[in-house]
Order: C-alpha cells, then structure tokens, then sequence
C-alpha cells in the first residue's frame, strides 16, 4: 500500500557531497560556510543582511530580542506553530492574540488595528501555507502606531508580495530549515533584514553576546559581553547544505506549485470542499496545502485518509488552546480560528511527490467524501 508522506526533504548527491567537503575540511563551526549561506540567502531574498542560526524558533527569539523592548505586547496570531508565541514569551513580553480572515488564514489587518493598546510594541504576522499576509496594511498601521514589524516566514521562502520578495519587507524576517520546509539544513533558521544596527546587534547576540572586536580588556585575545546572547550558531557543514538547497529553490518550489494546482483542479468544483482563497497579487511559496471540509466531520476524514496510506496533518492547534498558554491566562476563542481549526486538513505536499502520488491523493480524497456522504445518509 502506497504511505504518502505530509511533507519530507529533498537530499541530493551534491547536497551529500557537499557536506562531506565541509566535514573533511576540519572547520565544523563559525567558518566561511556560515557567510556565504548568509550573503546567498540576502541575495536570494533581496534583503541587505541575512543572519544565520540553528533553527526558525531561534531566528524569533533573536529577531524579537534584537528589537530591545523591556515590557509590553506583541500582536500575532494564534494560527500558527507554538515557536511563534513562544519567542514573544522568551522576551517576557505579551502575546495579543488576533482572528485570522477565513479565507486566507492570515490574520486580519483590521482585527490588528482594533489590538493595538498603548503597551504595544509590535507585530509578528506569519505568511500561512506561503501566501503571504496583506503586507501593505500591515505596514501602513505599524507606521501609523509606531510598532515594529517581524514576519514569521516559516513558510514563505520563495514567495512574494506585489513583486517584492518576502525577506525584505519587515523590519526583520525569520525563516526555518526544518525538515519539512521548502528547504532544509536539518535543524536550521535565518534572519534577514536591512537595518544594519540590527544585523550587528543579532551577529552578537547569536554568539553568547559576545562582542570580539571590543578590545577593552588590552589583547588581541580581548572580547566583551554586551548582551546576554545565546549559542544560536548554525554550523558550517549544515550551512554547506543549506547553499546547495538554496540553489534548487526555484525547482523546489515549481513543483509545488504544480502539486497545488493538480489539488485546485481536482477540488475546486466538489462541494465538499473549501479552498483556501489565492491573492492575485502574490507569490505562493506553497508550503502547505490545506482544505476545509464544509459538512463532514474533519477527525473522521482524516482517520479514513490515513487508511488509505495518505498521511494528512493539521495545522494547526490555535495556539490559545494548549494547557501551558491556559495555565498563564492566554486562553480564549477567536471565531474564525475556532471555525476553521475545526474544519481544516493539510494534504501531503513535498518536492518528491510523483504525479502517480498525487493522483492517489485526489483520488483517495474524492472516494472518502463519497464514502462518508453514504454513510451519513
Ligand atoms: C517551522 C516553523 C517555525 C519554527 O521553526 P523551527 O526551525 O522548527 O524552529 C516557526 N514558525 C512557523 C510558522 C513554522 O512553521
């Protein structure tokens, strides 16, 4: 019986080859592999500085860190992974939980407006599935507000909104390597930005806080710990990875989107189903494929997939839902998270995908619904 994976990497000879060269060079760490995946990455993005660290997690704990605010609340969304809001919480500050459109699952511009109190510093909105959110009136209320603005873009590597790359938008962007995204280092994250105060401030606080070319202790051998940092690095021979990945991000991501528009069309007419609207006005990065089911129950559908050796996923658990965020006040209900975590299922999506894999997915996705629609009757 055929397993269809949710997502999974690519991992080629010269990826292979690559990392092997790095490893036998001797220099594991902090060596020139780490600045060329970082010059390669802005240049990709087209932002002027690019930082790299060990995960996506980390690239939101810096990037909310580098903003240097002391107290005081951050709008997001709780439609996202846990890292999102975690990082917000790693700097004891305040997660303002905001609905997302139902649509599109980003959040909503207007809910943001209606957030914003005199404690708020910030927004971090997150691109959901790779589409990127409405970016312009984000960024027209940030400026009206005075807030600082982080683009979690987890799943926006590739994608653009109104012909600007995603990674250049925001004050700073975070991207992660994790397996399962567009493209991998093993564990991995980026920060990009083009704000140069920012980008020397990250480079220290990924390495501890400290700071090498202060020489006030006399030596050439004297450092100085200006914040209190993290080991955030990223080692070399996973940054070799990430350069080979990052050359075939173009064809990762045009077979995704070929493996999207076989879901759209197979889909878009079955009245069982719901798909997520597309903005003309973007670049979908597809890192997810999701459906929203519009009469049948999600858990049994999903359990039926699942037999049929299609392996879907749900994402996600609104945030606000989990005992840790209950146990520290953060609960509540958002209409539209509620609504669509109830109904929502992501299909597999990744670059190894056959066409003979995605057939079997349309086709085990129509004869569930058929399935479960006699049943109901
Ligand atoms: C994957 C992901 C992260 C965290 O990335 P890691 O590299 O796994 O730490 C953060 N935000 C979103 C939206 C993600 O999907």
């Amino acid at each position: 019986m055929s397993n269809i994976a949710n997502g999974k990497p690519t991992i080629k000879q010269d990826d292979i080859d690559e990392v092997q060269k790095i490893l036998k060079s001797g220099w594991l760490t902090t060596g020139p592999m780490v600045q060329k995946f970082e010059e390669e990455f802005a240049r990709k993005v087209g932002s002027k500085y690019a930082i790299a660290v060990n995960s996506g997690t980390a690239a939101l704990d810096l990037a909310v860190a580098v903003l240097g605010i002391d107290e005081g609340e951050i709008i997001t969304t709780p439609f996202t992974f846990v890292a999102t809001v975690n990082a917000i919480l790693y700097n004891n500050l305040k997660p303002i939980f905001v609905d997302i459109k139902k649509d599109t699952f980003n959040i909503n511009p207007r809910g943001i407006r209606k957030a914003i109190t005199d404690k708020t510093k910030a927004i971090i909105y997150v691109d959901y599935a790779g589409q990127p959110c409405e970016i312009d009136e984000i960024k027209k209320i940030a400026k009206e507000n005075n807030l600082l603005l982080i683009e979690d873009a987890a799943h926006g590597l590739g994608a653009e909104y109104k012909g600007n790359k995603i990674g250049s938008l925001a004050d700073l962007t975070t991207f992660s390597f994790h397996p399962v995204k567009n493209i991998t280092t093993g564990e991995g994250g980026m920060i990009t930005t083009n704000n140069e105060e920012y980008y020397q401030k990250l480079l220290i606080l990924r390495n501890h806080g400290l700071d090498k070319t202060d020489k006030s202790f006399g030596g050439a051998w004297s450092m100085n710990l200006k914040e209190l940092g993290r080991n955030y690095r990223l080692t070399d021979f996973q940054c070799a990875l990430g350069i080979t990945q990052l050359n075939k991000l173009e064809m990762f991501n045009q077979r995704r989107e070929e493996i999207a528009k076989k879901y759209i069309e197979a889909f878009k007419d079955n009245e069982e189903i719901t798909l997520p609207k597309l903005k003309d006005n973007v670049k979908h990065s597809w890192h997810i494929f999701t459906i929203l089911l519009n009469t049948l129950d999600r858990n049994e559908f999903f359990t039926k997939l699942q037999e049929k050796g299609v392996n879907p996923n749900v994402h996600y658990i609104p945030i606000y839902k989990f005992d840790y965020y209950k146990k520290i006040g953060l609960h509540q209900e958002l209409d539209n998270v509620e609504e669509v975590f109830l109904r929502i299922v992501t299909l597999p999506m990744h670059y190894e995908m056959s066409n003979e894999d995605v057939d079997h997915v349309i086709k085990s996705v129509k004869e569930v619904i058929i399935n479960m629609k006699v049943e109901k009757k």
